[in-house]
């Protein structure tokens, strides 16, 4: 999908204006991507209408780079189809019940001991799991497998046929010993039909949840919107689990199954472990479907705070070879200004997960910009001059060893060599391709 996007937003490159026909062409794009990732063709038409709209009566915004722009109307958009808010579970009622619905392998067992987990993280549950899968033995056991692994109570009858009387019994244990959440996993079937739809509706209406949850697996894609359709029919479900976002998924089932039977995703599964579990963030979804970090916000915060008047100046500094210290020291100034450099670097598409286990120190350039401080104008603008004498000087005022003055130096000559080249031929298109 992001590569078609992409390719549809590439359209609007080196235009400087959003024009009636560029957006036309795009969006076609755009919505043709939709329908590659399993978006309803009626929702990604509307979708792509009120993005059409939206641009076109945007045309003030001219400081931004028409790409840019339609990129953050498309995920503007996107989250709100998407529900726009982070929605929770209703822990009203004492205990709280939440009931599992789902086809056969969506994700209930695995989702019921996630969410068990989750909540018994929060010290303040102490949740009951109850087995009313009746059809097969092996269900029970993998709960009870569940159960065990993250140390919360199951609850099961393996002679009872009738989940009913299952889900009541469960219920009342919960009661009995101090739980104050029930889940209660169901029995599912490899597609919709009356025998299981009866069986969901008749727990339903006798234990009356607080919470009942549609769990649905991403990767089914377009059918993943008629069986929460069915399911909603029967039991007016609260929210949707969206599982099995870990592997490729392309994720438009959010967005359809959101726009079809307007319901909040509340969860998603990433992977098969107890802790694979994540709340639902709209925008998150959003950039995963358009396939490239935040790198709306990170463009809209850079602009802020870069003045491009300075940028240009600099260009100029370093193709006559003046780049000095006092530019060093305000290039740091301004990435500081830019915010924290995690986060800043976490926004960069592909490098948040590189950058996880990296350790970032915010205060990573204080011992730079003490050295700079002490050193003299002179100094700063012509470095070539700093000899030994020079740098012991440098080190004692700024607190650091000499060393440490000798690796800036260093540092800050590989850097202007490197800008320089940046300068010339390969360098020139590259910068291109990062502005656009
Ligand atoms: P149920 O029939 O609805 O109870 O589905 P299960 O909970 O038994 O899950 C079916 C299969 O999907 C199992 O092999 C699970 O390990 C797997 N599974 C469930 N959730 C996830 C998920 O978020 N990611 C991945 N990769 N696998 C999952
Ligand atoms: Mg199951």
């Amino acid at each position: 999908l992001s590569e078609k996007l992409d390719k549809a937003l590439h359209v609007l490159k080196g235009h400087g204006s959003i024009t009636e026909v560029n957006v036309a062409e795009t969006l076609k794009e755009v919505r043709r991507a939709l329908l590659d990732a399993d978006v309803n063709f009626k929702i990604a038409k509307n979708f792509t209408n009120t993005v059409k709209e939206k641009a076109l009566g945007q045309n003030v915004l001219t400081t931004l780079q028409p790409g840019q722009l339609m990129v953050k109307i498309v995920k503007d958009e996107l989250t709100q189809l998407m529900g726009g808010d982070v929605e929770g579970i209703n822990m009203s009622g004492t205990p709280t019940i939440i009931l599992m619905s789902g086809l056969q392998g969506s994700g209930k067992t695995t989702f019921s001991g996630k969410l068990a987990n989750f909540l018994k993280n929060k010290k303040t549950k102490k949740p009951l799991l109850v087995a009313c899968d009746v059809y097969r033995p092996a269900a029970v056991d993998q709960l009870h497998v569940v159960g065990d692994q993250i140390k919360v109570d199951v609850y099961s009858d393996k002679g009872n046929t009738d989940p009913v009387a299952i889900a009541q019994a469960g219920i009342a244990h919960a009661k009995q010993n101090g739980h104050n959440v029930v889940i209660i996993d169901t029995a599912g079937r490899l597609a919709v039909d009356e025998a299981m739809m009866t069986e969901i509706s008749n727990i339903h209406k006798a234990i009356q949840p607080q919470e009942t949850l549609f769990v649905v697996d991403s990767m089914t894609g377009q059918d993943a919107v008629n069986t929460a359709k069915a399911f909603n029919d029967v039991l007016n479900f609260d929210g949707v689990i969206l599982t099995k976002l870990d592997g490729d998924t392309r994720g438009g089932a959010a967005i359809s199954i959101k726009s079809v039977v307007n319901k909040p995703i509340k969860f998603i599964g990433t992977g098969e472990k107890m802790e694979a579990i994540d709340v639902f963030y709209p925008s998150r979804m959003a950039d995963r479907i358009l396939g490239m970090g935040d790198v709306v916000s990170l463009v809209e915060r850079a602009q802020e705070q870069f003045d491009e008047a300075e940028a240009r100046k600099l260009q100029k500094k370093i193709a006559k070879n003046q780049f000095g210290f006092d530019d060093f020291l305000k290039q740091i100034q301004q990435i500081k200004k830019m915010g924290n450099m995690k986060d800043l670097i976490g926004m960069i598409p592909g490098a948040g997960k590189m950058m996880k286990d990296i350790d970032i120190d915010d205060d990573a350039f204080k011992g730079i910009e003490a050295i700079i401080h002490s050193m003299t104008i002179k100094e700063r603008t012509n470095p070539s001059i700093i000899d030994a004498s020079r740098k012991k000087r440098i080190g004692k005022g700024s607190g650091t060893s000499v060393q440490e003055v000798n690796q800036l130096l260093k540092q800050f000559n590989q850097m202007s060599k490197m800008m320089k080249m940046m300068q010339g031929g390969k360098g020139k298109a590259m910068m291109n391709a990062m502005k656009n």
